[in-house]
């Protein structure tokens, strides 16, 4: 990233992160992946069970193949079928730490997830002890109406694209919705079905947010 482009970015993300404590989330701010992982590091205790949503934000960070590393009980839904996949995702709501991003993060201090499934909000809203997050800079927008377009318009089709949903945003692009209202959208194979904002927590520091000034995931 261009120096420059780099300051702004991190005063972006500063900003960013005192509205999130402000929130009662604890909040960081990393120049680069490398920061993440030694942040993860250090909040992290050997032998802790962690859980986590299917993140490529986890994956471009590092972060997930130190959650693999053999140093925790990492809870891997690789090695669960279809068919068994429901075990899995309730042992990750006992576990001591739920890993995953957020698919926008507003500079006033709130959460924006789009789910389908709906194991990964509703973790982030319940069961496990932490929660914390990986969050690139590309994720970071002024307001929760710019949360909704960005979901409607970069991450749920990039994501439907990737799991092979058959919907009208990964043959086009974009959301069918995206002029319409929030929930607005296709009905068939859809991943936009519960919409969750989290906003100022009763639980301080329960949500921790990692946040990197580079582009991670989407
Ligand atoms: S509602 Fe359907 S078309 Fe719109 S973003 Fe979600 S999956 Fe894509």
């Amino acid at each position: 990233m261009d120096e420059n482009v780099k300051k702004i970015t991190i005063a972006q993300l500063k900003r960013t992160a005192e509205a999130l404590r402000k929130n009662n989330m604890a909040a960081y701010v990393c120049n680069d992946s490398s920061e993440a992982v030694g942040i993860v590091k250090g909040l992290l205790c050997e032998g802790a069970t962690i859980g986590s949503g299917g993140s490529m934000s986890l994956v471009d960070s590092g972060v997930m193949e130190l959650l693999k590393s053999g140093n925790y009980n990492f809870i891997d839904r690789t090695q669960y079928s279809p068919e068994n996949i429901s075990e899995c995702y309730a042992k990750m709501y006992t576990a001591d730490y739920y890993f995953c991003s957020s698919n926008a993060v507003t500079e006033n201090g709130e959460l924006y997830n789009v789910d389908g499934n709906s194991n990964r909000i509703s973790a982030i809203c319940f069961g496990p002890k932490k929660v914390i997050m990986v969050v690139g800079c590309n994720k970071i927008v002024r307001n929760l109406d710019d949360a909704v377009k960005r979901v409607k318009s970069v991450a749920a089709p990039a994501n439907c694209v990737r799991l092979g949903c058959n919907t009208y945003c990964k043959e086009t692009g974009v959301c069918m919705g995206i002029d319409g209202c929030m929930t607005d959208g296709c009905k068939g194979d859809t991943i936009c079905c519960n919409y969750l904002i989290s906003a100022k927590q009763r639980h301080k520091d329960r949500i921790n947010v990692i946040l990197v000034a580079e582009h991670l995931g989407y």
